[in-house]
């Protein structure tokens, strides 16, 4: 497995910066393949917020590429069905998740520092090197390497520098300043983790109340809710405020929703977050030896609950396209790019388009119609 006109993999060096999906995922696709990864991680505790998460089926197929399937659906819940609700409560029918191509149909849903945990400890066994607390203060290219100065004085000189860093990513405003940042999007999400019920065993999606909302099974207890409301940019929650201001907003509901607002308390995790979309002009996901993965390219809104999916999918094709034979790094480079960008896109450009159509008052059926075909081209083999 070597790179023509490259080093050997194991004289290879790569820096990770993020260590969210897209950083941890690559360390530990690229650590299996022999490289020497480092991945540093602004924030000290390498912490992840208290939500769930909806693994979808295409997330779950790029899961199983890292070999983590099974703990996930061992640790979280995997359902195969959706009931969809009248807000009031009343079942108006189930539906069969989305399949996958070459995939069971099924969905998942887990709490995220559970899921963090899984990655962050098959990136510690792989041995790579991760070091906190950090971030890349500067960053020169030559031809065929990239030389950092960390913020704790510390320089390194690099094969391959992954910059995984997030929406707000500095690495890309570093290496294409010229381009913007994301945009908002007119919507925030509300989101609840809080233990379900007993005899759920489902997702469930609400239609016919103003603010569009569903439940995802995240374990054998746990579930979240998440909720979309119109967002004009002036709205800053507290997340202590955040309970009594998601319970005025369930008004209306009922069903496991309503129920939700009858037993929510300040014990809960809540959290409000404006939506905000950007996906990367094609010619400006890599320059020289500096790449880009995950939202840092391409930051999704979650209608589509596929933007930590689209992350794991793109350290899978990255490590995937540096492991052909033959294949440069500078032309796996490429290739990552030519099959990502497209795919990448869509799912961004579906996502804002179904929230202005939420914001339109669309019709349900018609709204179902949208997404059940950005769904469709999204489970095509990537
Ligand atoms: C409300 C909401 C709900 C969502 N729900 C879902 C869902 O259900 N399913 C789904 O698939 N996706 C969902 N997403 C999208 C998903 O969270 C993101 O797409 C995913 O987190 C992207 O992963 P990432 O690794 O690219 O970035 P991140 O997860 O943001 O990780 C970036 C990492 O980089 C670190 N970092 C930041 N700046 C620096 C720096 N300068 N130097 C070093 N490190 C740095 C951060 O500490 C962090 O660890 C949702 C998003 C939102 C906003």
């Amino acid at each position: 497995m070597t790179n023509l006109s490259d080093k050997k993999p194991e004289d290879t060096k790569v820096l990770v910066v993020g260590g969210g999906f897209a950083g941890m995922c690559s360390a530990i696709t690229l650590s299996k393949l022999g490289y020497q990864v480092d991945l540093i991680d602004l924030d000290p505790e390498w912490r992840v917020y208290g939500a769930g998460i909806t693994i979808n089926g295409t997330t779950l197929r790029a899961y199983r590429h890292l070999g983590m399937y099974e703990e996930i659906a061992e640790k979280g819940a995997i359902v195969r069905s959706t009931l969809l609700y009248r807000a009031d409560g009343v079942v108006l029918r189930e539906m069969a998740v989305a399949e996958t191509v070459g995939e069971e149909p099924a969905t998942a849903g887990i709490m995220r520092p559970i899921l963090h945990e899984m990655m962050s400890s098959r990136v510690r066994q792989a041995k790579v090197s991760v070091k906190l607390g950090v971030k890349v203060e500067t960053l020169v290219q030559s031809d065929t390497s990239v030389t950092v100065t960390l913020s704790d004085g510390s320089t390194g000189t690099y094969d391959l520098l992954i910059g995984s860093d997030g929406i707000g990513s500095d690495i890309r405003q570093m290496v294409f300043p010229e381009t913007t940042g994301a945009k908002p999007m007119g919507q925030g999400c509300w989101r609840i983790a809080i233990n379900r019920p007993e005899g759920m065993d489902k997702g469930e999606i609400y239609f016919g109340h103003k603010f569009p909302a569903g439940i995802t099974l995240c374990g054998p207890d746990a579930m979240y809710m998440w909720m979309l409301t119109p967002d004009d940019g002036s709205l800053w929650v507290d997340d202590k405020e955040g309970v009594s201001m998601l319970h005025d907003r369930l008004e209306g509901f009922g069903g496991n929703i309503g129920w939700i607002g009858d037993n929510m308390n300040e014990s809960h995790w809540v959290n409000y977050r404006p939506l905000e979309a950007l996906i990367q002009p094609k010619d400006s996901w890599v320059k020289g030896r500096v790449v880009l993965v995950g939202d840092s390219a391409h930051a999704t809104t979650p209608h589509l609950a596929s933007g930590a999916g689209m992350a794991v999918e793109g350290a899978v094709v990255l490590s995937q396209e540096l492991s052909k034979e033959g294949q440069s790094i500078d032309d796996a480079l490429t290739a990552y790019v030519d099959r990502r960008y497209d795919r990448c896109r869509d799912v961004v450009e579906s996502g804002v388009q179904i929230g202005k159509a939420q914001l339109a008052n669309m019709p349900p059926e018609e709204l179902g119609q949208l997404m059940g075909g950005a769904l469709h081209r999204l489970a095509q083999p990537f």
